[in-house]
């Protein structure tokens, strides 16, 4: 009989659509068992995928994502990788949008991604070994019009992913931030402005955007790595996207 290695298990927040389900399709094709996190838990589990464990746990729940992850962990051993992937983004202009929007992004985008890390991080450091991939944005890096809130807390996602990063280089935890430009996914669908929206969705449509699939093919390259390398950070946008 053919040995089988045993993959280990990976997290991935916010698979229920766009950039996550695309990564937990990928990676559960390279063999990981996945434990997948989003409020929709019935559009994670239409994915239909092997050895994973879905859970509805929002990403601002820290005990919620606890619980899964000892769920997880007690199925599939320690987790060897987690996705900080869930986001919102709502454009709008500043003066007009209204604060519980700002509110959500933040809380989603940076409380939410910081959760993740805390998560894993404790058993990561104890075993010296594990990678951490955080999703911000070229919107993380630059600024846009009508981005200022979102790129706010894109910008914090990177802060905080680089200074992670230096933080546990000791311990042998990878810590990778992955920067997409413009994706095909709902993203956009969220934004309240129909204005901001209709601007941006003119944009999308006028140049062939990524698909989630480019996105989670540049996550599986990162952790694929040998333990060594650390892709620090991994910046891809659309070839038409200036
Ligand atoms: P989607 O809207 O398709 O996916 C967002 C995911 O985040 C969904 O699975 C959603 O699940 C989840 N999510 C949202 N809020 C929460 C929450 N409170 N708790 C748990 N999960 C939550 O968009 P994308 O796939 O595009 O977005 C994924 C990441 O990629 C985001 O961080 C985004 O900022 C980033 N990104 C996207 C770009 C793009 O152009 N699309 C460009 C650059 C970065 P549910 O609603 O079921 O909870």
């Amino acid at each position: 009989t053919t040995p089988t290695t045993v993959r280990p298990l990976a997290v991935i927040t916010g698979a229920s659509s766009g950039i996550g389900a695309a990564t937990a399709r990928t990676l559960s094709a390279l063999g990981h068992p996945l434990l997948l996190l989003a409020r929709r838990v019935e559009r994670i589990e239409a994915l239909g995928l092997p050895d994973t464990l879905a859970r509805s746990v929002d990403v601002t729940d820290a005990k919620g994502m606890a619980a899964a992850l000892a769920e997880a962990e007690a199925l599939y051993g320690p987790v060897d990788l987690i996705v900080n992937n869930a986001g919102v983004m709502l454009l709008g202009e500043v003066a007009r949008q209204p604060a519980d929007e700002w509110e959500r992004m933040f809380d989603v985008n940076v409380r939410g991604l910081l959760n993740g890390i805390r998560v894993v991080l404790p058993g990561m450091i104890e075993r010296g070994r594990g990678t951490v991939i955080n999703v911000s944005s070229v919107a993380g890096r630059r600024t846009y019009a009508n981005h200022t809130v979102y790129s706010g807390s894109k910008f914090a996602v990177h802060g905080i992913s680089e200074s992670l990063r230096e933080e546990v280089a000791g311990n042998g935890v990878r810590v990778v931030t992955i920067a997409p430009g413009a994706v095909e996914t709902e993203l956009l669908s969220h934004t309240t402005d129909e204005a901001v929206k209709a601007d941006y969705q003119a944009f999308k449509d006028s140049i062939e955007v990524l698909a989630p699939e480019d996105v989670a093919t540049a996550i599986g390259y990162a952790y694929q790595q040998p333990q060594r390398v650390t892709v620090r950070e991994l910046v891809l946008a659309a070839t038409a996207q200036a």
